[in-house]
């Protein structure tokens, strides 16, 4: 069944647990897929809690893929710099410049935006979806598996309700119940430090121009101390140490006051004292039950890498989703869900943000994910150097620590770009990626290489060539204009070589071109570690 364009393998819906930030991507992700699905959220709203505050350019991307970015960033502060500055000399070190990933992305830039004003914005977007709903007041309180279909036993305010679905996505944050009733174990450890942050209205523009950085880390070895700028204030964070007594709200307001000097009419919005973790569940599926999120790790809010790490959960698992139900994949095609991600969480954004840490508080000198390359550094910070371990060598990483753009390689996130179609439109390589794999074909469209026609839905080649195919050339339509060799160039790779794109954008194969190369490129990427069905 389906209301889509491919039939599906089921008549159940997916049930996705929680709407916060993760869930409501995951459902925005289904809907993209044409996935019917549900969001079960225990609460009767969204969270008004002070929570995130950045969003990371990698999480923008996968947002407008999934048709979210528009709404959040209508809402939100776009900022081109992350200030990295000593606090006691005012000195800036390592400042991230975005504007360098200028050919990379459509959004050179990260997004100032709290939590409490993302979430509606994203729900906002789901308003559309033929797709499914979104239950508030609805609880998961526990969930049965069965060989085809996942029961769930939920509470709403008119009693207890059941739920069938084909699979259970665990989107329901560090305390999941999901989790819970899977018997799932955490870990990894609490910190003995807590953050205080508090929230101000103030006028830094006109009434008492300032010109701080709207996002900034002040590192310190005695009290470090993070600066963001909200669209509708001004956020400072500092560290709680072990034993230390809590800020109450006019210390913090002294404190901000004392940094920014003599204002007029500051206000406290709001204050949040909390705890930190880096603790990862050690397992991410159980059958047909999945965790993404923070149900699936707990990473401390340095550098932004908490909810933007949930994100990219989504990003892997959503295509997986939509090839198992559209019967193109077997289900174990989900392993890897965890075997990619896992790592990213535990040893990339975790241990990220724990060397943050201890560069902000000046224990570390240095960290690798800050290198003395402005363009290695931007790329790291906005997450888009991540890449995936795809196949299984354990070779992944967080940080792309260079200077120049290095040539791409398997796992990495495929870079955006601009080409120009045979109608002569420009278009933006992200753009042509999502729905299907995606075989670029690096090659001279004037020897009329041999491309397959684009025959499947799942599988779609384009060449990439700075020439021009003739009118009469099979593959006309089928080829892009790379004005000026750029894209070729970034990509690194040898004449004659294709790259295959996965629907989250990531690279899973790059050979050199031969006839049905992606077919089995495709073929292989599907069935790590093994082979799996594909229709044919
Ligand atoms: C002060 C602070 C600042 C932060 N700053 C940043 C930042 O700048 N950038 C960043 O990336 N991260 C940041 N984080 C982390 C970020 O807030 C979390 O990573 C993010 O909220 C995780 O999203 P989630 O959707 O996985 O979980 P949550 O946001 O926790 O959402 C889970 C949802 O599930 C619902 N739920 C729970 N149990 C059930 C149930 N049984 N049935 C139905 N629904 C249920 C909850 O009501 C909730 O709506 C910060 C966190 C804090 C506390």
């Amino acid at each position: 069944m389906s209301n889509g364009a491919f039939p599906l393998i089921t008549d159940l819906p997916v049930a996705i647990v929680g709407a916060g930030p993760v869930g409501l991507t995951t459902a925005l992700a289904l809907s993209y897929y044409e996935i019917p699905f549900i969001v079960l959220e225990a609460n009767a709203d969204h969270s008004t809690e002070t929570k995130a505050g950045t969003t990371l350019t990698r999480t923008l991307e996968i947002w407008q893929r999934f048709g979210a970015a528009g709404a959040v960033l209508r809402r939100a502060m776009r900022v081109d710099e992350i200030g990295d500055i000593e606090r006691a000399t005012n000195r800036s070190r390592n400042t991230i410049k975005l504007h360098l990933l200028g050919d990379e992305t459509r959004f050179p830039f990260v997004a100032n935006i709290p939590q409490y004003d993302m979430e509606p914005a994203l729900r906002d977007c789901l308003y559309g979806s033929r797709q499914g709903k979104l239950l508030y007041r609805h609880r998961l309180t526990s969930f049965t598996q069965y060989s085809d279909k996942v029961k769930l036993e939920v509470e709403t305010p008119d009693g207890a309700r059941t739920f069938a679905a084909c699979y259970l996505l665990g989107c329901d944050g560090g305390r999941s119940t999901v989790r819970d009733r899977l018997g799932v174990s955490v870990e990894g450890r609490s910190m003995p430090e807590r953050y205080a942050l508090v929230d101000l209205n103030v006028d830094l523009d006109i009434e008492n121009p300032r010109d701080y950085p709207h996002l900034a880390y002040f590192s310190d070895a005695k009290e470090w101390m993070i600066l963001v700028r909200q669209p509708k204030c001004w956020r400072f964070l500092y560290p709680v140490f072990e034993g230390q007594k809590e800020f109450t709200i006019d210390e913090l307001r002294e404190k901000a006051v004392h940094f920014i000097g003599d204002v007029q009419n500051v206000e406290v919005l709001g204050t949040n004292l909390f705890n930190i973790h880096h603790r990862v569940a050690s397992k991410w599926r159980v059958g047909r039950v999945l965790l993404l999120g923070d149900a699936a790790h707990l990473i401390t809010p340095m550098w932004a890498l908490g909810l933007n790490t949930g994100i990219l959960d989504a990003n892997n698992l959503a295509w997986r989703v939509a090839w198992v139900l559209r019967g193109w994949a077997n289900d174990t095609l989900f392993d890897c869900y965890e075997r990619e991600q896992k790592p990213v969480a535990e040893q990339g954004s975790g241990e990220m943000a724990e060397a943050a840490r201890a560069y902000m508080a000046r224990r570390a000198a240095d960290v690798k994910a800050m290198s003395s390359h402005a363009w290695g550094n931007a790329y790291t910070r906005s997450l888009l150097g991540v890449r995936l371990g795809l196949d299984q060598t354990g070779d992944w990483s967080m940080a792309k620590p260079y200077a120049e753009p290095p040539p791409v390689v398997v796992g990495d996130r495929a870079p955006d770009g601009l080409v120009h179609d045979s109608n002569g439109h420009q278009v933006r390589l992200h753009d042509l990626f999502g729905h299907s794999f995606v075989a670029l074909y690096f090659t001279d469209v004037r020897r009329r290489p041999d491309i397959p026609e684009n025959k499947f839905p799942w599988l779609t080649h384009y060449a990439v060539s700075r020439w021009d195919a003739t009118r009469d050339s099979p593959i006309r339509e089928r080829a892009l204009l790379d004005s000026g060799n750029l894209i070729t160039q970034r990509y690194g790779c040898a004449a004659n070589t294709m790259v295959l794109v996965r629907p989250d954008d990531h690279i899973a194969a790059i050979e050199p071109m031969t006839p049905s190369l992606a077919e089995t490129a495709y073929r292989a990427a599907l069935s790590i570690p093994r082979r799996e069905a594909v229709p044919a």
